[in-house]
């Protein structure tokens, strides 16, 4: 069996959902299963619309959920067999409005957050599922949050993959064996007692490779809107080229630094088994894509050292100079106490005789983290930074491309520099204004456009 992913954009309106029912279609027997994204800007209209809700402004959460039932109820009647998921879309939507107006003027909790923030998914595949039935093929609609079980950390919720496994293969697979299309939601879930929660913001990359993992498919295919995973994000350097692969470890680098293109933990139930992901575009589904598994084509490694570059913007850096305490056995321990209690993840960090830098994305604890550090030493905070992430096998092997890279990317002001253990990726921080042009430089240098 195989996973087919389809992101918000190979979602988004009917000539995608038609692309996409072609696309099925023409792996049938391979037993597909679906997995769906909400449409393209459905969920930052419902985070908006959380906002809407604590602010009690009744009459915009109105319109925003009238207009975002508009537009799902239009792409429906627009496609052959769409007007089958009218009746689901009705309910779901008036169950919205209910679960919403009691709140109107307070803050969701966290678990009414996530139900609100997974409805796009199921608008999405509720329609996908019909217009495929329309279509002759199957499809039968399942509910992911009856096989993607987590812990109850709202928003970014752990999935619990044996558990996963039992219901893949008590729900889905008997799907499978009869020869019918399972169409299910990316995104989210439940924790075991039933209560909604969602793995994350991009989220349904991990979906398809929790399930990938669990049915022992032969291949998770992402289709998004973009040839695959490329030499930099084509939105900052418009001549990036398209990699015919990477290695798992390369690509969770690449996510975990911004290349938006995969969730960062997309490779990790899949690497155990070596199933293969591939990226490919739903808009030109006979291009190659990338692939990405445990080891790199010998084409791509004759490229050059570098695979890819990729950065992320919103970062914040903090400082603490400690010149006495440092060498002082314990320090370090208890300055990622302070992080691990606040439960805040510390992507690049760099420390020298006298100071340790780190970077945060999550800004929610940053006060208390910081009174919290200042008995350790000096503390000062940096904020708008942007992390650069040059990423690739071949960088074990090339003696001078720190030079390179630094020289390439001046003038910005580099302030923190740190070199993984695995030796696959150089990181370094500058300021977010200065992260675009960084990255054009070190294109430039590096893949000659
Ligand atoms: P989907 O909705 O299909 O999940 P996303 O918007 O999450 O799609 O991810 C695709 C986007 O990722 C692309 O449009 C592209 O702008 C961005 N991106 C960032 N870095 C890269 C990269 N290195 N390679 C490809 N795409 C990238
Ligand atoms: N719809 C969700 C999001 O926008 C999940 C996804 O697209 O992967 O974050
Ligand atoms: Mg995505």
């Amino acid at each position: 069996m195989i996973i087919t992913k389809f992101g918000g954009t190979s979602v988004q309106d009917a000539a995608a959902i038609e692309r996409l029912v072609r696309i099925v279609a023409a792996r049938q027997k391979e037993a597909p299963v679906v997995v769906v994204s909400a449409l393209a800007k459905v969920t930052d209209a419902l985070v908006q619309l959380a906002e809407s809700v604590r602010q009690g402004r009744s009459a915009e959460v109105e319109a925003t959920i009238q207009t975002i039932e508009d537009r799902h109820k239009a792409l429906a009647a627009e496609l052959p067999g769409g007007t089958d998921a009218l009746p689901a879309l009705e309910e779901r939507f008036e169950g919205l409005r209910q679960l919403l107006r009691p709140s109107i003027g307070q803050p969701l909790t966290p678990g009414q957050r996530d139900a609100l923030l997974g409805q796009g998914e199921l608008w999405s595949s509720a329609i996908v599922a019909a217009v495929m039935r329309g279509k002759g093929l199957p499809a039968e609609w399942v509910d992911a949050r009856t096989v993607i079980v987590t812990d109850d950390r709202h928003g970014r919720a752990n999935p619990i993959s044996a558990e996963i496994r039992t219901r893949a293969n008590e729900v889905l697979a008997p799907l499978l064996s009869s020869g019918r299309i399972p169409v299910t939601q990316g995104f989210i879930g439940a924790t075991a007692s039933g209560r909604p929660t969602i793995l994350g913001r991009g989220g349904s990359d991990f979906t398809a490779s929790l399930l990938g993992a669990a049915l022992d498919a032969v291949r998770v295919e992402i289709w998004t809107d973009v040839d695959g995973l490329m030499t930099a994000d084509p939105r900052i350097v418009p001549s990036a080229r398209t990699l015919a692969s990477a290695t798992y470890d390369e690509a969770a680098e690449l996510a975990t630094f911004g290349a938006k293109v995969l969730h960062p933990a997309t490779q990790l139930p899949l690497a155990a088994a070596g199933i293969p992901i591939i990226i490919l575009n739903a808009q030109r589904p006979d291009g190659g894509g990338t692939i990405i598994g445990p080891t790199r084509s010998s084409a791509m490694r004759a490229d050059g050292p570098i695979g890819s570059i990729s950065w992320k913007r919103g970062i914040t850096l903090i400082n603490v100079r400690a010149p006495r305490m440092l060498g002082a056995y314990g320090f370090l321990r208890q300055l990622f106490e302070v992080f691990e209690r606040h439960e805040i993840s510390v992507d690049v960090l760099a420390s020298s005789e006298v100071s340790v830098s780190l970077t945060i994305e999550d800004r929610s604890r940053l006060e208390d983290l910081v009174r919290e550090l200042e008995p350790l030493g000096e503390v000062t905070v940096d904020e708008r930074r942007a992390i650069i992430a040059i990423v690739g096998h071949g960088m074990q092997s090339t003696p001078g491309l720190a030079a390179r890279v630094f020289g390439a990317s001046q003038p910005a002001n580099i302030e923190v520099i740190s070199q993984g253990a695995s030796a696959i990726n150089l990181t370094f921080v500058v300021h977010e204004d200065d992260g675009p042009g960084v990255v054009q430089r070190l294109h430039q240098a590096f893949f000659g456009t």
